[in-house]
């Protein structure tokens, strides 16, 4: 547990009186209330996680769900994020192909096939990229920038829980298909664009907050990351159209290239 204010670690968060009132810690090295997020209701917290405010994102992390009661929790709502994920991927895809795009793209050619052949090539999309970015940010904050926590969270998992939070922020897509717009003045692939940038941005400042890295750290590691997602969703997207031929891999992998060039 850390104070969520300078993160300086903490034995408890508050004091349990007999007569059932508590008393929230203060903290002995910035003498402020060390996690006043303890009081707060889960809406309230929401709230702040959408306005990536630095304390919310320590609270849960450290104090709340990055504890060992907390993991089913998370890894439930990093289940519920990866199906959020795979409607929202495939509705905007379909939506591009809609809009009229005709150049070649790997998701035209999975989007040619029946819908649950369609459902699977996103899920098996979407759950590798979870994959990845967990393993992959893992890796490059903890092994790479040696980032360790200042109390006693495991660093893989600090930074596994700050990646479950930002999947909150992440919802923001699918609002955006529930709730009708005016879309008019806005394309498919612009939309798509737009908020994949506030996402990645997002993501950075997620990384920066908990990590409390400078700034270049966190945008070269969403920098390796999104290279390597993007060849590693095309290499997998091309196995499977190709169903291990070779040639047809090589095929579809340059005609990607190629578009993606265009
Ligand atoms: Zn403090």
């Amino acid at each position: 547990m850390i104070c969520i204010e300078c993160g300086e670690p903490v034995s408890s968060l508050y004091t349990t009186y007999p007569n059932g009132h508590i008393k929230l810690t203060d903290c002995a090295s910035c003498h402020q209330v060390c996690d006043k997020y303890v009081e707060f209701d889960n809406v309230l917290l929401f709230i702040d996680v959408l306005l990536l405010k630095g304390q919310v994102f320590r609270h849960l992390v450290f104090n709340s769900i990055g504890l060992d009661k907390g993991m089913s929790t998370a890894r439930k709502i990093r289940l519920v994020s990866v199906l959020f994920e795979i409607y929202i991927t495939w509705a905007y895809e379909e939506r591009k192909g809609l809009g009229g795009i005709k150049d070649f793209s790997i998701y035209n050619e999975v989007l040619a096939k029946d819908a649950v052949t369609q459902y699977l090539y996103f899920g098996v999309q979407c759950f590798s990229d979870d994959l990845l970015t967990h393993w992959l940010l893992q890796w490059l904050t903890c092994t790479l920038f040696k980032w360790t926590p200042r109390d006693s969270t495991t660093p893989g998992t600090a930074i596994s829980m700050t990646l479950v939070i930002f999947s909150g922020v992440r919802l923001f897509p699918l609002l955006m298909l529930i709730w009708p717009y005016d879309s008019s003045q806005l394309d498919p692939t612009t939309m798509s664009i737009t908020m994949k940038l506030c996402t990645n941005v997002a993501l950075v400042e997620a990384l920066r907050l908990i990590t409390q890295f400078p700034l270049w750290k966190p945008i070269v590691m969403f920098a390796i990351l999104t290279v390597c997602k993007l060849l590693t969703r095309t290499a997998l997207i091309a196995l499977l159209l190709s169903h291990g031929d070779y040639t047809t891999f090589v095929t579809i992998v340059s005609r990607q290239w190629r578009a993606l060039q265009s």
